[in-house]
């Protein structure tokens, strides 16, 4: 039989990984004799929620084995030795789903994606379904490893991550910088995010002490396989490619499915600019837009860098399509459709037919004049304002992106695309 493992919620800012644990776990299981079926599925979730380390993401793989209790005795056995169970906020859990139940989670795995659940809510689907499963502490990771089970991956890249030998956690990660460069000079955009060339950031490498030594991310495993060549690292101790709903805006929910706006979860809005942006210390610009539910505050934070200096040019009137995730009543940019630019038009004195100049005022209703040259005009001049942005899409670089976020290079649109690479 097959079964779906589900894993979540086993680290810590201290370290671990849940896709370390989970391919210690795959590598155990196989070595028992059962066999590990395609590729494991790292799927992100919410990523606005409190609890979540780093990126919340959880991890699921399928088994084929004739003792299920054995998979769940090995997965017991790896947390137990790896989890970070003495953080107060590593709560890990795991389920052991068979596969055809998988389909039946796809609805709790798409609310874990954009909204908030509860861990009674994993326990009551568990309790449904007689599922079996493993609750270490408060055991928050079961929301995790159900929703990395019933996750639909209808659009998906490939993750292939390396990992350290376990010495070396924690310490200084040596690797050869400019091969990053030259791997995303040579395979992009089949592979993508590895570097931010404009912001001189090695975006692959994790600046966390977890196993990962780096992660290179694409459509397709050939190519990831041969950037993995290129890359020059200290020796790496394995490897492993995941299915995952990186760069796919599955978090983000549309303004026609909802009513209103909540914190903690991410929107896709149309809206009119309505008040202009403005900076405040920290580099941090924020704007209003009118939207159907109302004024929306709008912040590019600093980490966005040069996405600023596209906001910053927006006026009263621009018509806007915004993606980001709302907190604090919020939203945090992650791209942006100018889908149009208003017109802005100023009225300057009439110029004088004659000399060229600028007329002054003749007086209250006299219209204008030219002192030299005695002509007259009624008539003010109005001139469009030249706009120094173009309208389509505008995003935030490599280095500030969400794992999440649909990066503009994967979005099909026949919209211009302002690609910060
Ligand atoms: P990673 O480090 O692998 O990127 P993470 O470590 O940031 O991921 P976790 O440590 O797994 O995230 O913590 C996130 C916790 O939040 C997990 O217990 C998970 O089950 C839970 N969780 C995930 N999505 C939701 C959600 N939508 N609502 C409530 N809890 C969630």
């Amino acid at each position: 039989m097959k079964i779906w493992v589900g894993i979540d919620d086993t680290d810590s800012r201290e370290g671990m990984c849940t896709t370390y644990l989970a391919t210690i776990a795959m590598e155990r299981i196989e070595e028992r004799g059962d066999r590990i079926v395609g590729l494991p599925r790292l799927v992100r979730l919410n990523p606005t929620v409190p609890f979540k380390t780093r990126g919340n993401g959880a991890v699921s793989f399928l088994v084929e084995t004739n003792d299920v209790s054995e998979v769940l005795e090995i997965v017991r056995e790896v947390i137990e030795e790896l989890a970070m169970l003495k953080d107060a906020n590593t709560h890990p859990g795991a389920v052991f789903v068979s596969e055809d139940l998988a389909i039946k989670l796809s609805y709790f795995a798409d609310k874990a994606m954009k909204d908030l659940v509860t861990i009674d809510e994993a326990l009551f689907i568990i309790g449904k379904y007689f599922i079996p499963h493993l609750k270490f502490k408060k055991g928050r990771g079961l929301i995790g490893a159900l929703a990395a089970i019933g996750a639909e991956l209808n659009d998906f890249v490939l993750e292939l991550l390396t990992y350290r030998y376990p010495e070396r956690f924690g310490t200084q990660r040596i690797c050869n910088l400019e091969d990053f460069f030259e791997v995303d000079y040579v395979f992009y955009p089949k592979i993508f995010d590895t570097v931010d060339w404009c912001n001189n950031v090695v975006v692959a490498l994790p600046g966390t002490p977890c196993p990962v030594l780096y992660g290179l991310r694409g459509e397709n495993l050939e190519s990831l396989y041969e950037a993995m060549k290129m890359i020059r690292s200290e020796p790496i101790d394995k490897f492993r490619v995941f299915i995952t709903n990186h760069g796919t805006d599955m978090h983000i929910i549309d303004e026609k499915d909802v009513k209103e706006l909540k914190n903690y979860r991410s929107y896709r809005l149309t809206g009119v600019v309505a008040t202009e942006p403005y900076d405040i210390i920290g580099g941090h610009v924020f704007f209003e837009i009118e939207t159907r539910f109302g004024l929306v505050k709008c912040a590019a934070f600093e980490p966005t860098k040069q996405l600023r200096n596209v906001i910053r040019k927006l006026k009263r009137g621009d018509l806007l399509e915004v993606y980001g995730s709302m907190k604090k009543d919020t939203l945090n940019l992650e791209k942006l459709n100018i889908v149009k630019l208003a017109e802005i038009k100023l009225e300057y004195n009439p110029k004088c037919p004659k000399c060229g100049k600028r007329m002054e005022s003749a007086g209250r209703g006299q219209g204008y004049r030219c002192r030299s040259c005695k002509t007259k005009s009624f008539e003010k001049e109005i001139l469009n304002v030249k706009r120094d942005i173009e309208e389509g899409f505008y995003e935030v670089p490599p280095s500030a992106r969400r794992h999440l976020t649909k990066p503009l290079v994967r979005l099909d649109t026949t919209t211009k695309k302002h690609i910060f690479r």
